[in-house]
């Protein structure tokens, strides 16, 4: 059984990076039928907060990437690390290590000084006898021959031992350190293939050869190429949002972020858009691209305005309610959301942007003394009749109004859109609306014959 992990630090928001890995997870063990499972890696105490963990699980409900196990706390664990430290203490693969601050800094200027890469010298390693000093614990590190795992996206890679130094495992108050938590969690949950960033390639031989030590069966390794910003340095905050939950503030859908992300690092032939499913069955972790890639802009932009269009509506309207509640719009006195998404849906990029375009169906609109210069003597014979045939009609229908209009139009002589853009700006307020009739209809009777009054008294 396939099981997959992400294991963030909580340390700040979930951002488009650690999204793309998590997405790379999770479609790996849906697509193999095994398990994902979510691992909160909180043992930096200082820097992880009970807020970015609330932001790390929205970002992944929204994104709609959900877990079989989880999740775990590393804080939660603390037992079980100090036992399997113990249990290395015991068997002789690691030890306490007593060197001062001012040693071991004493040790790296030196060989700085000779231009050597600083490294522990293993001073401690070979004590027999314990002292009442305040200690850390080391890994014994093999000290010769090499570490070689084959990453399933870069291929074999290999490091030597003696590049590697004892790394320390819990330090002196007895917290265990980040490479050690990692390992004995992906054993015992065990996990078989460890997805994440590049930034841990470096890791991945000192976690080997804890968990050769611990006699455990090695994962697969996928190290995933970083994602860049537009002027080809490491994507960051510099370059616009970073933040899951941002782009969802600014209106994005998650399938669109999906379909982005998926894209940013994978592909399959020149296939642009992919359903969850196509998605699940066409993915692979060996296919992913070595190279690392650049984040688009205006690739999402055409994601999301392709998914506004055609993504499931029920999704959309969520978005959509979610983005005019935060406005304060109120939406209960107005037209059904779901009416007013399929009339916007083709003119906007972004929910926000539909939102902001949609306060006119459910609040009142001001019409500027600028405006009014819109309203010729000549148009009011038009705008009267208007008001009085849309104020009479049976019934209340697009098709209703539509004729309408076009009887207006047709009686006083005018183009349909000499009428028909007047009227959209007494009763919208501006000059971009859905086409006129579905305007008006959307906006309702009541409203509709109010905001023509307005213009006519
Ligand atoms: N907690 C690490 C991070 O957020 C990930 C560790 C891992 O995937 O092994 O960068």
């Amino acid at each position: 059984m396939i099981r997959t992990r992400f294991a963030p630090s909580p340390t700040g928001y979930l951002h488009i990076g650690g999204a793309r890995t998590a997405l790379y997870c999770w479609l790996y063990a849906r697509k193999m039928q095994g398990k994902f499972i979510l691992r909160i890696e909180d043992t930096d105490r200082e820097r992880s907060t009970a807020e970015s963990v609330q932001a790390i699980l929205d970002g992944l409900v929204w994104l709609g990437l959900d877990y079989d196990e989880g999740p775990y706390y590393q804080t939660q664990h603390m037992d079980r690390y100090r036992e399997v430290i113990h249990l290395l203490l015991e068997q002789g693969k690691a030890y306490r290590c007593y060197c001062t601050k001012e040693r071991l800094e004493k040790l790296r200027e030196a060989q700085l000084a000779r231009k050597e890469k600083p490294r522990y010298d293993a001073l401690c390693r070979n004590l027999t006898t314990t002292q009442e000093d305040s200690f850390v614990i080391r890994f014994k590190n093999p000290t010769d021959g090499i570490v070689e795992f084959n990453d399933l996206i870069r291929g074999k890679l290999s490091f030597a031992n003696t590049e590697l130094d004892d790394l320390i495992i819990a330090r002196s108050d007895g917290m265990p350190t980040y490479n050690f938590t990692v390992v004995v969690d992906d054993w015992d949950m065990k996990i078989t293939h460890v997805i994440r960033g590049d930034d841990h390639i470096n890791n991945t031989p000192r976690q080997i050869n804890i968990l050769r030590a611990l006699g455990a069966t090695l994962p697969h390794y996928a190290h995933v190429p970083m994602i860049l910003g537009s002027d080809g340095k490491r994507l960051s905050k510099r370059h616009g949002a970073v933040s899951v939950l941002q782009y969802r503030e600014e209106g994005f859908l998650p399938a669109a972020l999906i379909n982005y992300l998926v894209r940013l690092g994978w592909s399959h032939g020149n296939q642009e858009i992919f359903s969850i499913e196509e998605l699940i069955h066409y993915f692979d972790v060996t296919d992913i691209n070595r190279a690392p890639a650049a984040f688009n802009q205006e690739k999402l932009m055409w994601l999301n305005q392709h998914y506004i269009k055609t993504g499931d509506p029920a999704v959309v309207m969520k978005e959509f309610a979610w983005q005019l509640e935060k406005l304060g719009i109120y939406t209960a006195n107005g037209p059904p959301l779901n009416e007013v998404t399929h009339a916007q849906c083709e003119r906007v990029k972004t929910l926000r942007e539909m939102a902001e375009r949609s306060r006119y169906f459910y609040e009142e609109v001001i019409v500027t003394d600028d405006m009014r210069t819109h309203f010729t003597a000549e148009l009011m014979g038009a705008l009267v009749m208007l008001r009085d045939r849309l104020a009479h009609l049976a019934i209340w229908t697009k098709e209703m109004i539509h004729e309408t209009l076009m009887e207006v139009a047709k009686i006083h002589d005018f183009k349909m859109g000499k009428l028909a853009q007047p009227v959209r700006i007494a009763l919208t307020g501006g000059s971009v609306s859905p086409p006129i009739d579905v305007t008006i209809y959307l906006i309702g009777r009541k409203r509709v014959i109010e905001r023509l009054n307005h213009i006519l008294t």
